[in-house]
């Protein structure tokens, strides 16, 4: 397609873009998926906060989402293939449950998080992001720390070594209520570090050993960038109620701020990856002698294809599948 001319003046002399390069205009009118907005933030804990500041694509055709990259990028790999798939909803949902996961890689969301460091140290694990973070050699930290309420404070479970589980019982009555005080002091001690760490810096002790007695609930900030796929990773991970609490906020945050921009795949990933069960080998055996035989009753939604799967995946538990009336 040639470049079209405006005023006599191609595309490309209009913005100023070196002749050899031919800019080419959008097909078709489009829309910014963050709807014009800067960033679209949602508050998190009680300082922190995680921001959308940018999307690749940011523009998509009329009355489409982000999902349509994910379809363009497919379509690709499959060519003409893709004529058996030809609905984008069927096509992303067949995508996700094959687990053929380079187009959810095409798109790119970018964040903006205020978090605790010892939040941060969690989420850094995850490698495959780009980060940015503020630097506390180069300036102050701002007195910012996490403290749950009285009535949040956690107790170690007695189940899971890693993790908190049931709060501390807070009324007046009760006992527990000294010891929920009591880590609230602890941690407002450690707050108290404050304002040696900027009397020290004022004594002109350097920034980047001042901060190394400050503790991990001093809040952080960083951009991130991650592409969808390592997204719907981090969040699996991180929503799962094996994820400490409050790292959980956050990602049910990212997912919520994700949710609008890619809405199908979203909605297969909860289908086919969030709230679906990995059964062993072990737990298959398991199943299939508790089961002993039977019928199973065909999948409410899917295409034909997916009933064929589900039917073969009933066969592994000794079931009969029934056919969809
Ligand atoms: C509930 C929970 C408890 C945890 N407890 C602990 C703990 O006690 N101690 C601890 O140290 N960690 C712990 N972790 C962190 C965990 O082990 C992972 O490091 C973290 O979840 C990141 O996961 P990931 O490797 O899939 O993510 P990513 O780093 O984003 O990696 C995504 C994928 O890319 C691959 N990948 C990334 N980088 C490379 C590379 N350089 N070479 C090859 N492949 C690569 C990974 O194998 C993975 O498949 C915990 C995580 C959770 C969710």
């Amino acid at each position: 397609m040639s470049e079209t001319r405006s005023a006599g003046r191609t595309m490309s002399e209009q913005a100023n873009i070196p002749a050899r390069i031919e800019a080419k205009p959008f097909e078709s009118p489009t829309d910014d998926v963050m709807r014009g907005a800067a960033r679209w933030e949602i508050k998190c804990l009680d300082h922190g906060f995680i921001a959308l500041v940018d999307a690749m694509p940011r523009l998509v055709p009329h009355g489409q989402t982000a999902d349509s990259a994910i379809v363009q990028a497919a379509r690709v790999s499959y060519g003409q293939g893709t004529k058996q798939v030809h609905e984008d909803r069927g096509l992303i949902r067949y995508l996700m449950r094959h687990r053929h996961t380079t187009p959810f890689e095409m798109l790119e969301f970018k964040f903006h998080i205020a978090m605790p460091i010892f939040v941060a140290r969690q989420w850094i694990r995850h490698r495959t992001a780009n980060v940015n973070e503020y630097s506390a050699r180069y300036s102050i930290l701002p007195d910012r720390f996490y403290r749950p309420t009285l009535e949040s404070v956690r107790k170690q479970s007695a189940s899971n070594r890693q993790g908190g589980e049931e709060t501390f019982k807070v009324d007046a009555a009760a006992d527990e209520a000294k010891t929920a005080q009591d880590f609230l002091e602890y941690l407002s001690r450690a707050e108290a570090l404050y304002q040696d760490y900027l009397g020290l810096t004022e004594h002109g002790v350097s920034r980047e050993l001042a901060r190394t007695g400050l503790p991990v609930s001093v809040y952080t900030e960083w951009y991130w960038k991650c592409d969808l796929h390592n997204i719907l990773r981090f969040l699996g991970l991180r929503m799962d109620p094996h994820a400490q609490l409050e790292i959980r906020e956050y990602a049910q945050a990212m997912h919520d701020l994700v949710a609008p921009v890619v809405p199908l795949t979203m909605e297969a990933w909860r289908d086919y990856e969030m709230d679906s069960v990995r059964l062993t080998r072990l737990e298959v055996e398991a199943l299939r002698s508790s089961i002993k035989g039977g019928a199973a009753a065909p999948i409410t939604e899917g295409n034909k294809r997916e009933q064929a799967e589900w039917a073969a995946k009933a066969r592994a538990f000794g079931l009969e599948p029934l056919p969809k009336t």
